[in-house]
């Protein structure tokens, strides 16, 4: 099936007077219809910059995309004007954060808020808007959903916060929903409530979805495509199955060897020794090798290509 959306060598840098930071150095993928994609890394690794660049939302006015493709159903984003974005944003295509309150805003009612947004973007009266605030309320699991709709924000939990922006996203039945670290913020149950949601919108609506987590256990629960990127670029990409069965890169074993017992919640990935290289400052060769216990001296030269090793398998490294 042909996909919905192709990254092509995607690159966001931010500038300052004394360097360059590679935030996204070169990025490739598609996600079809209906997919998950999971983006999965350590912090620092670009997955915000990845999705922000893909909505056209890179922060500050020292980043930009520098080069690069973004296509979705065909047209390429990098090229659209800011008011030709925002019309695809909250209607086509959809992003939730880690931290539900900066889609909200604390002053306005729960329903009023996802009424603007769909008056924003649908045909509708209000009355209508309303009806369908309530009914997308019951569906991201509030039973008493009338009486959300009249709530503001501040009398929400985090975890019913979430589930309103959810809501709120999904209401114009966007073809793409982008979600960075979604459950990050919320404790274990409402998080595996929030990804029965997921499941639910790619099952029943046939949404794709691009899930950005340092969870492995999140991806192997969620994803059908699987993207581990390490210090602004892609290492590993492919279905999941192949790369949760078959995993090369030295950096995915790392990962996958760093998934602890289940009762720890925070920090999975932290067991791998060492830290990320400063994007303004990647070394030379591979930008694994300074923490790669399989490295030599060859991988401190040259940066490896992404080479398909099996069909839809992509690996960066030399030594496989
Ligand atoms: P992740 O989401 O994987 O944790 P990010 O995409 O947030 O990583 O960050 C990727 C890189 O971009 C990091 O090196 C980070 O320091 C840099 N970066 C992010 N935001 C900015 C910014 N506003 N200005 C400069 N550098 C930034
Ligand atoms: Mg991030």
């Amino acid at each position: 099936m042909e996909a919905l959306l192709k990254v092509r060598n995607l690159k966001t840098f931010f500038y300052n007077e004394k360097s360059v930071i590679r935030a996204v150095d070169g990025v490739d993928f598609e996600v079809k219809p209906g997919r998950v994609l999971c983006i999965v890394g350590e912090s620092g690794s670009g997955k915000s910059m990845t999705s922000l660049s893909i909505m056209g939302l890179v922060p500050g006015a020292h980043g930009r995309i520098v080069d690069g493709e973004v296509l979705f159903d065909g047209e390429d984003l990098v090229q659209l004007s800011e008011e030709q974005l925002s019309d695809l944003r909250g209607n086509k295509i959809a992003m939730i954060f880690q931290e539900p309150m900066t889609g909200l805003n604390p002053l306005f009612k729960i329903g009023e808020q996802i009424i603007e947004v769909l008056l924003r973007h649908r045909k509708l009266s209000r009355r209508e808007a309303r009806a369908i605030a309530i009914q997308q309320l019951r569906s991201v699991g509030f039973p008493k959903a009338e009486i959300i709709v009249d709530s503001y924000p501040h009398q929400l939990s985090g975890g019913m916060r979430q589930r309103v922006m959810i809501a709120m996203m999904m209401a114009c039945e966007p073809k793409l929903l982008i979600a960075d670290e979604p459950t990050t913020a919320l404790d274990v149950t409402i998080q595996a409530q929030v990804l029965d949601l997921m499941r639910r919108l790619k099952d029943e609506k046939g949404t794709s979805i691009i899930f950005i987590t340092h969870d492995l256990g999140v991806v192997a629960e969620l994803a059908d495509d699987m993207v581990v990127m390490y210090a602004g670029q892609i290492v590993e990409s492919g279905s999941a199955d192949i790369v949760f069965d078959q995993p090369l890169h030295p950096y995915t074993l790392a990962l996958m060897g760093s998934i602890p017992s289940m009762t720890e919640e925070n920090d999975r990935l932290t067991a791998i020794p060492g830290t990320v290289p400063s994007a303004a400052n990647f070394p030379p060769g591979c930008r694994f090798a300074e923490r790669c216990s399989a490295a030599r001296s060859s991988c401190f030269n040259q940066l490896p290509e992404l080479r398909e090793l099996s069909p839809g398998h992509l690996v960066r490294c030399d030594l496989v």
